[in-house]
């Protein structure tokens, strides 16, 4: 088990077509991706900063996971991406070390990645995310 980055941060938002235009003009970072995962309920915006992406999360659904987010705790950070070789392994590890797991296996996320998650009942509050190519 080795993370060798933080892969994305997660930005719950409630649009983006106001949100993009904030990050490229207050922050001058440039869009480079815009994606729907529909198992998701989500319209995702990405952004690179470094070996990092900011990915911002618009609901496309009110009943899907940012959409309750958003309803709950308004806009603001929704997770932390840590970037490992193996999903599959990462999960099984963390579950041997008694953390609560949202994914039991890998599925598939924005961009093609392996993504899994973990419980934030078992993180400190931070829903966390083991994301691989
Ligand atoms: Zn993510």
């Amino acid at each position: 088990m080795k993370v060798s980055h933080i892969e994305h941060i997660g930005i719950a938002v409630e649009s983006l077509d106001e949100a993009i235009p904030f990050y490229e003009n207050v922050f001058g970072m440039k869009c480079y991706a815009i994606e729907e995962v529909a198992d998701q309920k989500v319209k995702t915006a990405f952004f690179q900063v470094g070996q990092t992406k900011i990915e911002l999360l618009e609901s496309t659904d009110p009943e899907g996971p940012i959409g309750k987010f958003i309803a709950k705790k308004g806009q603001g950070i929704h997770h932390m991406a840590l970037a490992v070789d193996d999903v599959t392994e990462a999960l099984k590890h963390a579950e041997e070390q008694g953390v609560a797991l949202i994914d039991k296996g890998p599925r598939k996320g924005a961009e093609g990645l392996n993504i899994g998650f973990l419980h934030p009942k078992s993180t400190f509050g931070v829903l966390t995310e083991f994301c691989a190519k």
